[in-house]
């Protein structure tokens, strides 16, 4: 059959050129003429066509043999060079080639957003202060007057490291580390992780973000709190938003209230993100407990203030409609992208 003969004719003389060559550059042109995608033996291939087709599949697999058996010989050969395999001559790199631009990335959007709060508080005099998320009881329960029998203090509901010591529930633990450590006037905004053992789902995670504001000073009252909760809603959501005020409870504060402001998204008509009320909650305040401005070593007497703290994914999912919370933490590129 010519096709098997003209095949073993092709082996035979690569295999003869093959055999003195002795530079990286002249066994690279072998491997072009005979092995490159335009090389003789693929255009060989092209020569099946002749054969009768009873005997296809056998010219076929000697066909192969060949162009393996070559590339066999040819790697052995490469190895068998002092330069080790075969480069391409010249440059690595082709200078000439436009370059690639490096991929930035940028603040992930709760950072953006603690970032902006933080700027806007700025403005009114506030300090930005960082606290511990390892801490021990005392900064976390007991100087915030959390008595032993509050349900917060259940060890089920928190992460404890050892009986003492725990990750913090909350971060009006820097309140307690800011005030031991300097007399009032004390004017700071805090903001980082909180840790409580929730099961996760499409609004709870066992971490999330807090943002805290404490003012103490002599004189400080309800009104400096309504006024700097409504200056900051006003310049957060926008100048038309309005505050609400009801009476809460919480330990360390004393009156404590629940703060809302009217839904920027519908003005006060009802949509899905007020869930129809025309109001959203934005977070916890108060003046802070007598007993609180006592554990620190203040004059109860002489002194006074306000604290209040908020969540800072809430905020970020309304204020994106996000509707999953896991979607902050997932750490997709391209949902991450979008803000
Ligand atoms: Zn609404």
């Amino acid at each position: 059959m010519p096709f098997l003969e003209d095949l073993q004719a092709l082996k035979d003389q690569a295999s003869a050129e093959l055999e003195p060559l002795a530079s990286a550059e002249a066994m690279e042109s072998w491997r072009v003429k005979y092995l490159g995608t335009k090389g003789a033996v693929k255009a060989f291939m092209q020569r099946l066509k002749e054969v009768p087709p009873a005997d296809k599949p056998a010219a076929g697999k000697v066909a192969n043999d060949v162009k393996n058996a070559l590339q066999a010989a040819f790697d052995a050969k490469a190895a068998t060079l002092s330069s080790g395999p075969v480069r391409r001559s010249g440059p690595l790199i082709d200078v000439t080639l436009p370059g690639r631009k490096p991929h930035l990335g940028h603040a992930h959007i709760i950072t953006q957003t603690i970032n902006e709060i933080g700027e806007i508080f700025a403005r009114m005099g506030f300090t930005f202060v960082q606290g511990p998320e390892v801490e021990d009881e005392r900064h976390n329960f007991v100087a915030l007057n959390i008595p032993p029998s509050h349900p917060a203090r259940d060890p089920l509901e928190n992460f404890f490291i050892d009986d003492l010591t725990m990750l913090r529930s909350q971060t009006s633990t820097v309140q307690i580390r800011v005030m031991e450590g300097q007399k009032p006037p004390v004017r700071i905004i805090t903001a980082g992780r909180v840790y409580r053992p929730d099961t996760v789902d499409a609004t709870h995670m066992f971490m999330f973000h807090q943002l805290e504001c404490l003012y103490v000073d002599e004189y400080v009252t309800m009104v400096d709190l309504r006024t700097c909760i409504d200056q900051f809603c006003k310049a957060y959501f926008g100048p038309d938003v309005v505050t609400r005020f009801q009476p809460s409870f919480f330990p360390f504060t004393e009156p404590s209230g629940e703060i809302a402001y009217s839904c920027p998204f519908c003005h006060g008509a009802g949509c899905l993100v007020c869930k129809q009320s025309g109001w959203i909650e934005l977070g916890g305040c108060g003046m802070v407990d007598p007993n609180v401005l006592e554990a620190v070593g203040y004059d109860s007497e002489k002194y006074t203030g306000y604290a209040f703290g908020l969540g800072i994914e809430r905020m970020v999912m309304r204020k994106h409609r996000i509707p999953d919370l896991r979607l902050l933490f997932e750490n997709d590129v391209r949902f991450l992208h979008q803000f």
